[in-house]
């Protein structure tokens, strides 16, 4: 059974695409934060970022380039953004396809984390 990010891939569930290219998908999250928050995702199914082969990693430098053409296209490449990529249960990661989110849109707070 394929991931509910595969399903978007392949067009089993909707979703509002941003960008689309042979090997990667843009999307906006079903559940903003921001203003701006949009789902950047390789086609091509891998856990996480641990999982992707030394020798395929040039995906991620495509998903970077992918990222840039998205800030300058939405119009948020001067104010700035935050990517971030969740990873394993520590991580936080929920969606096991592995995704960047772009939040944009506000000032975000320097950082955050759970304290325990
Ligand atoms: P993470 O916690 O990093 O795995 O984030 C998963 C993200 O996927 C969350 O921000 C969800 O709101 C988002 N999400 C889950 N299902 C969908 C969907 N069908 N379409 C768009 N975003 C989704
Ligand atoms: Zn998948």
């Amino acid at each position: 059974m394929s991931c509910i990010f595969c399903k978007i891939v392949n067009g089993e569930i909707p979703s509002s695409k941003v960008y689309e290219d042979d090997k990667v998908l843009a999307f906006n999250d079903i559940n903003p934060v921001t203003p701006y928050h949009i789902l950047v995702i390789p086609k091509k199914h891998y856990d996480s970022i641990i999982d992707i082969p030394e020798k395929e990693m040039e995906i991620i430098a495509h998903i970077h380039n992918v990222i840039n053409k998205i800030a300058n296209k939405e119009g948020f490449d001067k104010k700035g953004f935050r990517i971030i990529n969740n990873c394993g249960e520590d991580g936080g990661q929920e969606v096991k396809h592995i995704h960047y989110h772009i939040l944009a849109g506000k000032k975000l707070p320097l950082y955050e984390a759970e304290k325990k």
